[in-house]
């Protein structure tokens, strides 16, 4: 096991990326590093001849108030496990080497950026567009991964990569789960024991829901299942739930809030609630539990016929 070369600086990395011969795959993470990020690297290196992990807590993706300063930063902990999964080279920047011009230029990457996420977190996606677009041009990969966990970043980054015509692939890779079936996250370290119970009916939701489109439930009974879990809980402040199309990301049916009726509960889209013709789709869930704010989502297939939805 060879332990990845550490660069700080965009001179270093440069360097060391002219002496990397063939295809580079790029993942890119703000450390605290969990099986969910060690995954990425290791379909990484399927796909590419070196893999370059970057390291980095971007500041203008964090709006003021958020967790910028409190976000976990482990760097020496980092580097041993990318040993163990053989990544090559790892970036570790200073917010300065990333930005030393300030921030002039922003990317809006346009409506899915503002749906969701982009409601609760209105600046969130510009700042992950920017930092996404200026590793990508610094290191040049062939393939870029990132995690289904965020899917509404996922499908943010394939909006600007499309429409920017940036030379990349985007690859999606499956969410990875702990044994309790919570999605991995570096923000999980935040949730005291009683809270992790609690953090658990996110999955067992969404499980719910998968199950209800596996019966040809409609859309509002399967969005339904999810939160009623979450409602069962008790002590869980519900964000959203949400069903979105899995071709384009636009929402189907979204409920706010811990109103214990769906009815009261559900916000108007901009469509008729209408799936998508091959019904593949997304459910979403983003929650509070105690201060610390979880997303998570499962992917499933909507097969109910339009009447009884
Ligand atoms: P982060 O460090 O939270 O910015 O995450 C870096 C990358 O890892 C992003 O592409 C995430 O979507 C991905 N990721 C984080 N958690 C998971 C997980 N549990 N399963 C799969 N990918 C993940």
């Amino acid at each position: 096991m060879t332990t990845p070369v550490l660069t700080r600086t965009r001179a270093e990395l440069a360097a060391q990326l002219t002496r990397l011969d063939g295809s580079t795959a790029l993942v890119m993470t703000m450390g605290a590093l969990h099986d969910g990020h060690l995954q990425l690297v290791r379909q990484a290196k399927t796909l590419a001849d070196h893999v370059v992990v970057s390291i980095f807590v971007n500041p203008t993706q964090f709006a003021p108030g958020e967790d910028f300063d409190a976000y976990p930063r482990t760097l020496d902990a980092d580097m041993e496990a990318l040993t163990r999964v053989g990544a090559d080279l790892v970036w570790a920047p200073q917010p300065a080497e990333v930005y030393p011009s300030g921030t002039r230029v922003t990317i809006d990457p346009g409506p899915v950026a503002h749906i969701l996420e982009g409601v609760t977190r209105p600046t969130h996606f510009a700042g992950v567009a920017l930092v996404v677009s200026k590793v990508i041009n610094l290191v040049r990969p062939t393939v870029a991964l990132f995690g289904q966990k965020d899917a509404q970043q996922l499908a943010v980054i394939r909006t600007v990569v499309e429409d920017l015509d940036v030379p990349v692939r985007i690859v999606g890779v499956p969410i990875v789960r702990d044994e309790d079936g919570v999605a991995l996250s570096s923000r999980n370290t935040y949730l005291s024991a009683e809270e992790r119970v609690r953090a658990r009916a996110l999955s067992r939701g969404l499980a719910a829901a998968v199950r209800a489109a596996d019966g040809a439930a409609g859309s509002r009974d399967v969005l339904g299942a999810a939160r009623q879990v979450l409602l069962d809980e008790g002590g869980v402040d519900i964000d959203y739930v949400a069903l979105v199309s899995e071709a384009d990301f636009t929402e189907i049916l979204v409920a706010t809030g811990n109103a214990p009726a769906l009815e009261d509960a559900l916000v108007e889209t901009p469509k008729d609630p209408a799936p998508p013709a091959d019904g593949a789709a997304r459910i979403l869930v983003a929650a509070r539990v105690g201060t610390t704010r979880l997303i998570d989502n499962a992917e499933l297939t909507l097969r109910a016929t339009e009447g009884v939805l």
